[in-house]
């Protein structure tokens, strides 16, 4: 018995010490899983860790670091759902920015900005932009409050951890990263101190691109003004040649300067030089336009460019203009009465000048710097352009007088009917007669007049010139024919134009007047819409319409189709060809043909040959014009023909 008694005790014994050993062993096991999940975890959020480091390195913009920030939680943290919430201080909205993970669209879908505490948002986003620290929740699942739609949809996915991780820029929380673990009490103390690591090298990393933006800002953009510097502009000017020169452009680089700067700076002080720069600069920007290139480039030196011209002139035309703008009107600097400034302009010009912006910076300020010992306020490099320039502006200065001291005048030239050679009307052209230069030709002074909008004005003169010719004629019992008045594209595109032309009609005391007008295509092409409105307008006074010069502009056939025109005339260029280049011929037959198909009247214009009177009558043209029948002349031989009609050739 004893051997069995010491049996069963020994069993027992080893039995307890079987049973103590399997607890203890299946405890060691227990811990020894426990441990190693923590160990997962932690090499889990130090894996992330390094993976941010080695981002923060490389990155070199704000979303990118987002991007990635959950990219890497995702796949190196293994967490489930990784955003970031960006969050806007002056606002209190807080909009998702970044996302990684299956289930992230699912739970955080993305949505426009939401203001923090409208609902809606993680109690923990919440609470770690509100206290400026990292919040977590081992189970939210439990957490009190009421559930957000994000909440309810992560708890739905099986997640139960989660972290909100305040993400720091300059010292101010601009964004919250977010991860959710499926693991109940995933986030202690280790992961806690190591996630809190990752946030503020994150945060460092966005501090840096801060920086860098800040120091790529000043490398290119002059801090005073805001204006781009002189980098930027050589920078910028590169493809706008390129345009210029792919367009057969010219292109003026300007470069001003304020003058007595150096008074300014010393009666109001540095401040004060700075204040005048920095209202300059947005009234330049404004005048040249939003889009224009700007840049100061010294101290109160500007340069701006200005284009899409094919003439030289203009440009200074141009410049002049804007310059005017800038400065006529007075500057207010804190407390000191209006301040009037004036600058100089020196203009290089592409491709004259330079072809590339370095060249034509530096000629722009040679330019600059030789009219500093003139009296001119503006030059051009090249010498003969200024010439040419100042001559163009001693013209512009005489128009500016020539309406009031009466030096024009309208001629007429007339247009026959090609089969019975019967006049059926004239044309009216403009004279001038510059006093001690004498007559001028429309081609010289047309143009500047368009340039300068005076051609408003003095078109207005012609049409009730023709009116009134037309009007007297008749009064004198004549049978007076009608009138062609040529009308340019800034007469035509003003908005008053057809109540100024009602009103020319209406000052010759209304009646019949026979006015006509032409319009060239180029201008009748651009646009169209208000064009066609406009015409149907004059047609309804009983004015007739012609479109003028065709063949030199690239109409669209489906618009003069549209358009309500009476006439088409052909190019002089085409009629001079006819004869001896079988293209031109081509091109004269099928715009004849083209137009009877389109019910137009087509008058042939520059005919000076019989040869070529000939060919277009073949041809069936309507009516013809040129010097073979008659030039422009006085309205006083226009009366002589009517009184004993047109002398028989
Ligand atoms: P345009 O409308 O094409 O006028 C025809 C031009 O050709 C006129 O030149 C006329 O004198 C000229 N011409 C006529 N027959 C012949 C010919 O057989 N051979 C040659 N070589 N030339 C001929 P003009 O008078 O010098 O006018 C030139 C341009 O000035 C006109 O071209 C027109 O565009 C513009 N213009 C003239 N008067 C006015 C006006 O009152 N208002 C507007 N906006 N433009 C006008
Ligand atoms: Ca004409
Ligand atoms: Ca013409």
């Amino acid at each position: 018995r004893g051997t069995v008694l010491t049996y069963a005790f020994g069993s027992l014994a080893l039995l307890m010490l079987i049973g103590g050993l399997g607890y203890w062993l299946l405890r060691e096991l227990a811990q020894h899983r426990a441990q190693q999940a923590r160990i997962d975890r932690l090499h889990r959020v130090q894996a992330v860790l390094s993976g941010v480091n080695a981002l923060i390195v490389r990155a070199t913009q704000r979303q990118e670091v987002f991007e990635e920030s959950c990219n890497i939680a995702v796949q190196q943290g293994k967490f489930g759902v990784a955003w970031i919430d960006a969050y806007d201080e002056a606002t209190g909205e807080v909009w998702r920015v970044a996302t990684a993970g299956p289930d992230a669209d699912y739970v955080v879908p993305s949505e426009g900005p939401v203001r923090m505490g409208a609902g809606g948002h993680w109690g923990v986003i919440a609470q770690a932009i509100a206290e400026r620290r990292t919040v977590h929740s081992n189970d939210f699942a439990s957490m009190p409050g009421p559930h957000s739609n994000r909440r309810d949809r992560a708890i739905e996915r099986g997640y139960r951890s989660a972290i909100a991780l305040p993400l720091f820029s300059n010292d101010h929380v601009v964004a919250v990263l977010a991860l959710l673990a499926r693991e109940r009490e995933f986030f202690d103390d280790e992961e806690l101190k190591l996630l809190d690591e990752l946030a503020g090298d994150v945060s460092f990393a966005l501090d840096h691109i801060a920086a860098q933006d800040h120091i790529n800002y000043l490398a290119l953009y002059d801090v005073l003004t805001g204006l781009p510097n002189r980098t930027l502009f050589v920078e910028r000017l590169g493809p706008v040649l390129q345009q210029a020169h792919e367009q057969g452009m010219l292109c003026g680089v300007a470069k001003i300067d304020i003058e007595r700067f150096r008074a300014i700076n010393d009666t109001l002080g540095w401040a004060g030089g700075d204040a005048l720069l920095r209202q300059v600069a947005p009234r330049l920007q404004e005048v040249l336009g939003e889009h224009a290139l700007l840049a100061r480039v010294e101290r109160d030196r500007f340069v701006f460019v200005i284009g899409g011209v094919t003439e030289a002139a203009q440009l200074a035309v141009e410049a002049r203009e804007i310059v005017h703008k800038v400065f006529d009107t007075s500057f207010h600097l804190g407390g000191h009465e209006d301040l009037r400034i004036a600058a100089r302009t020196g203009i290089a010009v592409f491709p004259d000048d330079g072809e590339d912006p370095a060249t034509l910076l530096r000629n722009a300020e040679t330019a600059l710097a030789r009219s500093k010992d003139t009296t001119e306020r503006f030059l051009f490099y090249a010498r003969e352009m200024n010439a040419r320039v100042a001559e163009t502006l001693a013209l512009e200065n005489r128009l500016r007088s020539a309406l009031g001291a009466d030096e024009f005048e309208l001629h007429y030239q007339p247009k026959f009917n090609a089969g019975t050679n019967d006049m059926t009307g004239v044309e009216g052209l403009l004279r001038w007669h510059d006093p001690g230069v004498g007559m001028v030709s429309p081609e010289h002074f047309i143009p500047i007049l368009e340039e300068t909008g005076m051609i408003r004005e003095v078109g207005q003169w012609a049409l009730q010139q023709a009116i009134r010719d037309h009007r007297r004629w008749r009064d004198a019992g004549l049978d007076a024919p009608r009138i062609a008045i040529n009308v340019s594209a800034a007469q035509l595109h003003e908005a008053a134009f057809t109540t100024d032309v009602k009103a020319a009609i209406a000052a010759a005391g209304g009646g019949a007047h026979g006015l006509d007008i032409e319009i060239t295509e180029s201008t009748l092409m651009t646009r169209v819409e208000t064009n066609a409105d406009k015409l149907a307008a004059l047609r309804d006074l009983g004015i007739r319409i012609a479109i003028d010069d065709f063949g030199t502009g690239y109409s669209s056939l489906q618009y003069i189709a549209k358009l309500p025109l009476d006439t088409l005339k052909i190019d002089r260029s085409f009629v001079i060809g006819m004869i001896d280049n079988a293209t031109d011929h081509t091109i004269v037959s099928s715009v004849i043909s083209l137009a009877h198909e389109l019910d137009l009247m087509v008058v042939a214009e520059g005919v000076e040959t019989p040869e070529q009177a000939d060919g277009l009558r073949a041809l069936e043209c309507d009516e013809m014009q040129g010097y073979l029948f008659s030039p422009p002349v006085p309205a006083a031989k226009v009366e002589e023909w009517l009184r004993k009609g047109f002398p028989q050739r």
